[in-house]
This record gives structure tokens, C-alpha cells and sequence, in this order.
């Protein structure tokens, strides 16, 4: 008899649950708003989404919860970003005393790369990072299916890695301050609001990414010069990736991996800037989309179930 999971993503303004069987189909699917109160609020919820899931399609025997931010290694203290109401907490430690089953819980980028990397589109490739750019950007790596953390937990924050000053001086573009302290990061250019601030530096006006995109395909000019340049600094900052990591495919996920044109033309940037007689490796779109968070968080509570069974042999 199969035995139940429960996947659960944590974002700014929604938590998702979503019970799964061994083989990660999904059984089960409960949304709710993240509680803006504090911590407890926070813990109560996702004890609520457990127990009701536990009620629908039967016990579960783990937990996996994917979450924005990272532990510091000093403290053990949550650092988030986008969820105040978990800043200096132990969340982890938290979520295992308040239930039932065995937790695991990690960076919800990493979740994502964990679901592309098992049975996604990054499957049949020994390595591979998944990037997700959407409000922000960060990502995940994993070998052989197993995600590699680092020694702070932080492997994978690429959106935080500075960009090369020649260039964003080949561009035009001013150094902007970031939100983690340094300056010029890639975050600052990639990200959704990365390419709106380049469009408004090149055309003094404000666009969203879709609109960037609608007038793009309609020929304006300052749109396709934004589009160019947020694909150049992408380009440049997957080489320095490649250069460091290697991976045997690169997945794109978040609200930016929408633009099939990345797909299409960062292979050959990649390599453009990449040292002469190396190649970009596949950039790929992700197989689950939305889902993948949930589905990540599903194959971490796998990854309990798996070192337990190898345990009792
Ligand atoms: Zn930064």
C-alpha cells in the first residue's frame, strides 16, 4: 500500500498543501493565505492544512515545507525576506514539535529543483540547477536527484552573485542597491522588477513584463533594447554559473521562465560569453510550473521516507 506525503509551499501571500501518493501523483490540493500575525499564526496554519489533508486522503508518514529565505547556520534562526512573520525563528524545529509526522524543510528554490530534477525536465541529466526568476532569483543544484546545500544552506542564491561591472557599463546601466547589502546584484536586473527597472532606464516610462513583451512584439524599439539587454545579463551570469557548477541542464522556472524566447536564444549567449570551445549546456522550461514547489516539497518528504526504509534493512 502506497504510503501518503504532504508537499507544502510557502509564499508571501499563499501557502499550498498538496498530498501526494509515493509515485508524487498528486491526491489532494488545499490553498489558503499566509498569516500575516507572527510565527504562531504561521505554525497553527500549516497544522490546520496537515490535519485536514490527514482527514482527506489519510494519514500522511511525512511533510516536506519549501520556504522563501534561509537558515543561518550560526542561530538556526528563519532569514525571510518576504515573510517577516518567520525572521528569527526556528522554523524547522518549530514545524517538527507542532506535528505529527517527520518534517524537512528547505528553501523553496531548492524545492523547485528538487521537483525538476526528479522526474522533471532535468530527469535524465546526472547535475542541474534550476533557476527561478520571478520576484526574485535563486535557484537549486542537485546530483543525481539530491540537492547539494553548501555550508550555509545558501548554494543556489545566485540572484545575490554581482554582476560583471564591464558589463553593465557596456549597457549603460547604473550599479543598483540591493536589499541584501550589496550592490549590482543579479537580482536587481533578472527578476521581474529587474527588467522593469531596465525598461525604465532606457524609456523614462513604467511597464510591466507583459507589457514589455506586447510592445516588443509590436516593434518598439525601447522594449526589444530591454528584452536584449535583461537576455545578455541573464547570458553572462548562466556562464559564470557554468563556470563554477557545470551543470548538465539549466531550468528555468518562476514567472519570467514564461518567455519562450529565453529558450530560444540564451543557449548561444550562454556560450558567447562563456571561455572559447565550451558550450552552454540545455536551458529548459520547467515540466511542472506552478506546481513544482509543492512537488519539490513532496520529494524532500520522499527523501524521509527513503533514508527510513534504507535504515530498517
Ligand atoms: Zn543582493
Amino acid at each position: 500500500m502506497t504510503r501518503i506525503i504532504h508537499g507544502i509551499d510557502v509564499g508571501g501571500t499563499k501557502i499550498e498543501l498538496v498530498s501526494h501518493d509515493e509515485d508524487l501523483t498528486p491526491l489532494h490540493r488545499r490553498r489558503i493565505d499566509t498569516p500575516t500575525q507572527g510565527i504562531q499564526e504561521f505554525i497553527e496554519a500549516v497544522v490546520g492544512l496537515v490535519e485536514e489533508a490527514d482527514d482527506c486522503v489519510g494519514a500522511a508518514t511525512a511533510v516536506g515545507v519549501g520556504i522563501p529565505g534561509f537558515v543561518d547556520p550560526r542561530t538556526g534562526c528563519h532569514v525571510s525576506a518576504n515573510i517577516p512573520a518567520l525572521r528569527g525563528h526556528r522554523v524547522a524545529r518549530m514545524l517538527q514539535a507542532s506535528l505529527k509526522q517527520p518534517v524537512n524543510v528547505a528553501n523553496d528554490c531548492h524545492c523547485f529543483a528538487l521537483s525538476e530534477a526528479n522526474g522533471g525536465a532535468a530527469a535524465r541529466f546526472d547535475s542541474m540547477f534550476g533557476l527561478v526568476i520571478g520576484t526574485g532569483a535563486a535557484g537549486g543544484y542537485c546530483v543525481n536527484g539530491r540537492l547539494l546545500k553548501g555550508r550555509n544552506g545558501a548554494l543556489g542564491e545566485t540572484g545575490h552573485t554581482p554582476i560583471s561591472a564591464a558589463v553593465l557599463q557596456g549597457h549603460g546601466l547604473p550599479i543598483f542597491e540591493c536589499a541584501c547589502g550589496q550592490r549590482g546584484c543579479l537580482e536587481r536586473y533578472v527578476s521581474g522588477s529587474g527588467l522593469r527597472a531596465i525598461y525604465t532606464h532606457l524609456s523614462d516610462s513604467q511597464l510591466d513584463g507583459q507589457g514589455i513583451m506586447a510592445l516588443a512584439c509590436a516593434g518598439d524599439s525601447a522594449a526589444r533594447q530591454a528584452l536584449a539587454v535583461h537576455l545578455d545579463i541573464l547570458a553572462s551570469s548562466l556562464a559564470s554559473l557554468v563556470l563554477h557548477l557545470d551543470p548538465g541542464a539549466i531550468v528555468l522556472g518562476g514567472g519570467l521562465s514564461k518567455l519562450s524566447h529565453l529558450y530560444e536564444e540564451l543557449p548561444e549567449q550562454v556560450t558567447r560569453h562563456l571561455v572559447r570551445g565550451l558550450i552552454s549546456p540545455p536551458i529548459l522550461p520547467p515540466a511542472f510550473g506552478d506546481a513544482g514547489g509543492t512537488r519539490g516539497a513532496a520529494v524532500l518528504a520522499l527523501s524521509l521516507l527513503r533514508a527510513e526504509d534504507a535504515r530498517a534493512c
